[in-house]
């Protein structure tokens, strides 16, 4: 089924919700920054950071409604957005396209983490070549059962994956990076801080460690 074969009268995930919000509750949500998260080719380690923030995040979300966040794993923006943190780097093509949509629609657009900033982890595939590892996972494999025939998955629905894993920054533009593997969620707090109050990006040396 192709997207132009589905009925009109079915609805999208990204478009939910289905039925019209609570008008106060839209007015408020409206009145706050809106911001989005999204994870491309990360373990969500970098997400699941900024929920570390504990009670700093209840004070944040008195200021920003998330639009979009990992958790619900929507990658689809509805209208213009404030900022856009993406963690994970850039794996497949479907990536790719949701990185290009979170570029369009945030005004400002941050890497979180390693694997957003220079590939992290997923990027060690890169050493090897993607023909290797796919040999590696799916027809050389200790726990491939020896009677069946090897099978590399592949489908029109399976995002192509590219031949190397890339940082976010070769894709698209990037206004900011957050370092850290994941970065300390105070530092995430702090830098989206900064930027609702209009003040510099700035981060004290502390917050850059990763022992
Ligand atoms: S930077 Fe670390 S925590 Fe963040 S997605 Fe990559 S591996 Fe996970």
């Amino acid at each position: 089924m192709t997207l132009d074969s589905v009925p009109k009268e079915v609805i999208f995930s990204h478009d939910m919700p289905a039925k019209a919000l609570d008008p106060e509750l839209r007015k408020a949500r409206e009145a706050k920054v809106q911001i989005a998260t999204i994870s491309l080719c990360g373990c969500w380690g970098c997400n699941l950071s900024l929920l570390d923030t504990d009670e700093a995040l209840v004070d944040l979300l008195d200021k920003v409604h998330i639009t979009r966040s990992s958790f619900t794993d929507i990658k689809r923006i509805p209208g213009q957005i404030a900022v856009g943190l993406i963690e994970g780097g850039v794996a497949n093509d479907e990536n790719i396209e949701t990185l290009e949509h979170f570029r369009e629609h945030c005004d400002i657009l941050i890497a979180t983490g390693a694997c957003a900033i220079w590939g992290g982890v997923p990027s060690m595939r890169n050493m090897h070549g993607l023909e290797a590892c796919l040999r590696e996972a799916y027809v050389d494999s200790p726990t491939r059962p020896v009677q069946s025939a090897p099978v590399v998955p592949h489908h029109p629905d399976i995002p192509k994956l590219t031949k190397k894993v890339y940082p976010v920054h070769e894709v698209v533009q990037i206004d900011y990076s957050i370092p850290g593997c994941p970065p300390d969620g105070r530092t995430m707090f702090k830098v989206i801080d900064d930027l609702l109050s209009g003040r510099g990006f700035s981060m004290p040396p502390d917050f850059n460690r990763f022992d």
